[in-house]
């Protein structure tokens, strides 16, 4: 049985456990793969729209061109000193428009009418001192922290092969992404992609045609956009970009979801101090340095980010806890079921063995009980058949001992035969209306002699009115037979027995016919496991007492068929009582 139970564990229990354990990981790995997907997804969101916000900036550059273009066939030196007023009534992006010659000369706008502007930013447009700057040209010329530009090729003495000192910067905003996702060593996920570099504004523009360009002065951010017309080719034409303006011309590109993106997501564009300054969501609140996501704009406007907010951030979450939940009960019951499959395996297997001991018990105690009154019979018929016994006294005696195993032979054996008939379902009662104070006194009377000849004192209570019940006369005495036989066997040395009959009362229309010993009574806990076939709660081998441990099967299956039932009570003051319940037919 141990055995068993191991190699249970070990086949059923340990793999289910093992399969368990693998299905909680693969779970949690599938929603490590899901929110990276989600992320990815989110990413491209964000990606996507800094790219249109840089594309915008880049029609802005090209139209800041044309507009100059256009300005320059009325008289080109009236431009250079009215620059200023004529941009700014003319284009809504510029805040203020300047003009600068390649030698460093500022022609427009005058110190007095933007005198913030010249004194943050007169020095570097003259060349004069170089400066912070983030800058790009319409070669689309990319300056990031993965590859910085060491050197800008130029064809002047003076600029060629200037050299940027590039600085590493944090960003502004930390994408929860960046942090939980493993990035290669070298890569830091707080530090900017844009670093800014130390140069002169005609270092900038070298050769270039046009261009963007970014400084911070005052922590103030200054977007510069410059423009050298093919026919003055001296003077560089520029703004300063009206950042409010810009700010307006962007928002579609923010406010523009999906719908289905909508419900689950909010954009927002941040300025260079984690600020949002368009966003989807106009009601969304949340720390804006932590979003899920974010791309930088890119060097037109440094530090600013497009950066992605889940609405529900504990949704993503739930969605995991339920499954996991889900999983982890149905992962639970499946082992509850394993546990108690294998219990109830392990029960009908111990059930199984237990019969099978039983019914080797049963063939060698019927052997037994076969052989015994056999060889009685045998002996005394021998003795008779011989005439070597004389006196008639003797006579009649062996022969009463002869007739009393003749009988035990042939409840064995009927016993036998009709536990095998019961077993097979063929066994037929034939039903009648029957008197059970006329059976069980029948039975009594046929019984006592044989009990009276071993010194048992047999007392009946049957009163005199019939008691009507519908059933098999034969198979209602053999109940009564086996309960006499048991009470005989199991009655040690105190030999009296009384069997009684109530009938309907009042109340009830139930009969009761009870068979009471004084004997050694049945041990706690087999009160009911001696109805069970073989089962035998006195064995052979200590009690010394023979026996096939059907009889009472079959007289409880008998009572069942009839509607009724046996059962078994300790006696009062010891010994043992056994009631046969039927239903009356009337009263
Ligand atoms: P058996 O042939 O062993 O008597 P039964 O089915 O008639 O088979 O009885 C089953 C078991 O019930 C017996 O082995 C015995 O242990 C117990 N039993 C039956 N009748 C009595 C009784 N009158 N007193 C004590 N134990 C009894």
């Amino acid at each position: 049985m141990r055995k068993l139970a191991i190699v249970f564990v070990l086949a059923v229990f340990v793999p289910s456990l093992v399969l368990a354990w693998l299905a909680m990981r693969s779970l949690h790995d599938q929603q490590f793969v899901l929110e990276r997907q989600q992320s990815l997804l989110y990413q491209k969101v964000a990606d996507s729209i800094a790219r249109d916000v840089e594309n915008f900036l880049l029609g802005r550059q090209h139209e800041f061109a044309q507009l100059v273009e256009g300005m320059l066939p009325q008289n080109p030196m009236a431009i250079t000193t009215n620059f200023h007023e004529r941009i700014r009534a003319n284009w809504p992006y510029a805040q203020v428009g300047f003009v600068v010659t390649l030698k460093g000369q500022m022609l427009s706008p005058s110190p007095a009418s933007c005198a913030g502007f010249y004194a943050a930013n007169a020095t570097f447009l003259s060349s004069t001192t170089p400066s912070e700057v983030y800058w790009n040209t319409t070669k689309g010329f990319q300056q990031t922290s993965k590859a910085p530009p060491q050197k800008v090729e130029t064809s002047q003495s003076k600029d060629t092969n200037p050299s940027f000192a590039m600085k590493t910067q944090k960003r502004s905003v930390v994408p929860q992404q960046a942090i939980a996702a493993p990035v290669a060593a070298a890569e830091d996920p707080t530090d900017s992609k844009l670093a800014p570099s130390e140069a002169e504004f005609r270092q900038i523009i070298g050769e270039q045609r046009e261009g963007t360009l970014a400084r911070f002065s005052d922590n103030k951010l200054n977007v510069l956009m410059w423009y050298r017309p093919p026919r003055r080719s001296d003077l560089v034409f520029g703004i300063q970009l009206a950042l409010p303006v810009l700010i307006e011309g962007v928002k579609d590109y923010v406010q523009t979801l999906d719908a289905h993106l909508r419900e689950e997501i909010c954009v927002a564009l941040l300025d260079d101090s984690a600020k949002p300054v368009a966003r989807s969501d106009a009601k969304f609140q949340t720390n804006w340095r932590h979003p899920l996501v974010a791309t930088e704009v890119g060097e037109e406007l440094p530090h600013w980010e497009v950066g992605v907010y889940l609405l529900n951030p504990v949704k993503l979450t739930q969605t995991a806890q339920t499954a996991r939940l889900t999983l982890g009960v149905l992962i639970g019951t499946l082992l509850a079921a394993i546990a108690s499959g294998s219990w109830l395996i392990v029960h009908c297997l111990r059930k199984e063995m237990r019969l099978a001991q039983q019914k080797t018990d049963f063939v060698s105690n019927v052997s037994h009980e076969l052989k015994t009154p056999l060889t009685s019979i045998r002996m005394f018929s021998e003795l008779l058949a011989e005439g070597r016994v004389k006196e008639l006294e003797k006579q009649r005696s062996y022969l009463g001992i002869i007739t009393a195993e003749t009988g035990r032979l042939t409840r064995l054996i009927n016993n036998v035969l009709d536990f095998s008939h019961l077993e097979r379902g063929e066994k037929k009662y034939h039903f009648e209306p029957c008197d059970l104070t006329e059976i069980a006194r029948d039975t009594c009377e046929m019984y006592r002699p044989h009990l009276e000849e071993s010194g048992f004192g047999l007392k009946c209570d049957f009163g005199a009115a019939p008691v009507r019940v519908e059933g098999d006369r034969d198979a209602l005495a053999q109940i009564l037979v086996n309960l006499l036989s048991n009470a005989e066997k199991y009655s040690g040395t105190s030999k009296e027995i009384s069997v009684s009959l109530k009938g309907t009362t009042a109340t009830d229309a139930s009969a009761e016919l009870t068979v009471c010993d004084r004997g050694v009574g049945v041990p706690r806990g087999s009160e009911e496991k001696i109805f069970e076939q073989f089962y035998r709660a006195h064995d052979s081998l200590s009690s010394g007492i023979q026996g096939s441990g059907l009889g009472l099967t079959l007289a409880r299956q008998i009572a069942r068929s009839h509607h009724g039932d046996l059962y078994y009570q300790p006696r009062d003051g010891g010994g043992s009582c056994f009631t046969l319940r039927l239903p009356t037919k009337c009263k």
